[in-house]
């Protein structure tokens, strides 16, 4: 039977009894809308842990002023029936009153990786993010929790996160799941016009141009990158955030390409912010 947890009491008193019981806790935490993309971690979750926790929480401290935070799409009992056909144990559905009582004013900063990228773009967003889920963890405590490659630098500094604080947790990250054009899968793209949406695949086909052409012997990040903001500018109602060719584990712009190099993507499509990624080898 499916549980729902709302408060922070209640989650910590079940993880615990749960690790008491010698159980692996596998935890996969979302912001709901659940969508494939979410599904693959949930059900990687089931197939490699005793009892699975799926939080559900919209987080206000990793959106800004001007984002989506209000209009962000939300579906609970929708939700709720993919976890359960899916085996999930529990869900953890908290309040914002539950995760920052009056007067909440700790928050965590992995610095560096969170100033690039999408960081330079969304200023305290990924402290947001390192403050979430960093909470979660301590109230959730599982051993093995699962993100997706489709925000790769989120991931990273999850990663990094568990290893300065020590956390113990195994970090799994699983490959972004697509729509059959490859248009990553989002709950954003719920936000996209039929025509924004067909647009939308623009994205996919860049990055996988970029990855034919460095197969092909280009070595040059500049000429990739050119590339790449060539193809997606054919697309007129398309705004770029950022084209970047960087270092897999510091995210750092490659002068040259050699090895794994990450090529990451965000753009605007009328109002709604896009990213996604790719590893070329
Ligand atoms: P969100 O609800 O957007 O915060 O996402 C929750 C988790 O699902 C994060 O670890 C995401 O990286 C992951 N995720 C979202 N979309 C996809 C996708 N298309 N493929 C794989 N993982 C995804």
């Amino acid at each position: 039977m499916l549980k729902v947890i709302t408060t922070v009491a209640a989650m910590k008193r079940f993880s615990e009894n749960a690790r008491q019981k010698g159980r692996t806790i596998g935890f996969v935490p979302t912001m709901g809308y659940l969508h494939k993309g979410h599904m693959a971690l949930i059900e990687k979750a089931v197939r490699e842990c005793d009892t699975v926790v799926v939080s559900i929480y919209v987080n206000p401290t990793q959106f800004g002023p001007k984002e989506d935070l209000k209009k962000y799409p939300r579906d609970f009992s929708r939700d709720k029936k993919m976890l359960a056909r899916a085996g999930v144990g529990t869900i953890f559905y908290p309040s914002t009153r539950q995760m920052y009582p009056d007067g909440y004013a700790t928050y965590i900063n992995v610095e560096g990786l969170s100033d690039v990228l999408c960081g330079s773009s969304r200023p305290g967003h990924f402290k947001g993010v390192a403050t979430i889920v960093a909470k979660l963890f301590n109230i959730v405590i599982p051993h093995r929790a699962y993100f997706g490659q489709k925000d790769y630098q989120q991931q990273l500094i999850i990663r990094k996160l568990v290893k300065d604080l020590d956390l113990g947790i195994k970090v799994i990250t699983v490959p972004t799941i697509r729509e059959k054009d490859g248009l990553a899968m989002s709950s954003r793209n719920s936000y996209l016009s039929p025509l924004e949406r067909k647009n939308a695949a623009v994205i996919i086909r860049s990055m996988r141009f970029a990855d034919q052409l460095v197969m092909s012997g280009v070595k040059s990040p500049h000429r990739i990158r050119e590339a790449v903001i060539k193809m997606l500018r054919t697309v007129k109602e398309l705004k770029i955030d950022y084209v970047a060719i960087c270092d897999t584990n510091s995210l750092e712009q490659r002068k040259i390409i050699k090895g794994k190099t990450l090529i990451a993507v965000a753009v605007f499509i009328g109002n709604t912010r896009l990213i996604d990624n790719i590893i070329v080898r």
